[in-house]
């Protein structure tokens, strides 16, 4: 399909980023070709609107997911809230601590940002191990949220993030 093409062409590769072994996956050039960015989000938009149209808010991943999602969440009529790294919310926060390759992290949002029963999306630019999106799914679970899918740019298959998602569902344009 031409859309997916495009998008894929504007998915640049860079070996050893940020350390040695890690192949980095860069999706800035997508940002900067506006056909390409458009066709990303007409295809997040398609899948919502033929899956999960009962959507109440996208919440949006620090910090790549704040670039896709208030563009989609205008599309689909609905609110954007952020989950954010620890300390960069004012006012009552809730938040998770969550494992990364090296470390700890937390993942922030206000305590008012999301309501009990709300029907909620997920984004982020790429799903790797899973522990960022998972972190964010715990926290829509402390706050009632009901966690309908993740979505994400691209999907790094080997990893296996879909499996410690489950059940969320995963919806991904690009998988390598
Ligand atoms: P995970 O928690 O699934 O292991 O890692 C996903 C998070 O790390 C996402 O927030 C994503 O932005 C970032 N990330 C990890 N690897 C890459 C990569 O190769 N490219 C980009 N753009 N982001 C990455």
């Amino acid at each position: 399909q031409s859309k997916l093409l495009r998008i894929q062409s504007c998915i640049r590769a860079f070996t050893d980023f940020p350390t040695k072994g890690i192949m980095f996956r860069d999706i800035c050039p997508l940002l900067k070709d506006p056909a390409a960015l458009t066709a990303a989000i007409d295809l997040l938009e398609d899948y919502v609107k033929k899956n999960h149209e009962e959507v109440d808010l996208l919440i949006g991943l620090d910090a790549r997911g704040f670039l896709f999602g208030p563009l989609l969440a205008q599309r689909l009529g609905v609110g954007f809230v952020l989950v954010r790294k620890k300390g960069k919310l004012p006012g009552p926060t809730v938040s998770v601590e969550y494992e990364l390759e090296y470390g700890k992290a937390e993942a922030e949002m206000q305590e008012d940002a999301v309501e009990a029963g709300q029907k909620v999306l997920l984004i982020d630019d790429l799903l790797a191990t899973g522990g960022t999106l998972y972190a964010a799914c715990e926290l829509m679970k402390r706050q009632q949220a009901q966690v309908l899918a993740c979505l994400v740019v691209i999907e790094l298959k080997e990893l296996n993030g879909k499996d410690k998602l489950k059940p969320y569902p995963v919806f991904s344009l690009v998988k390598y």
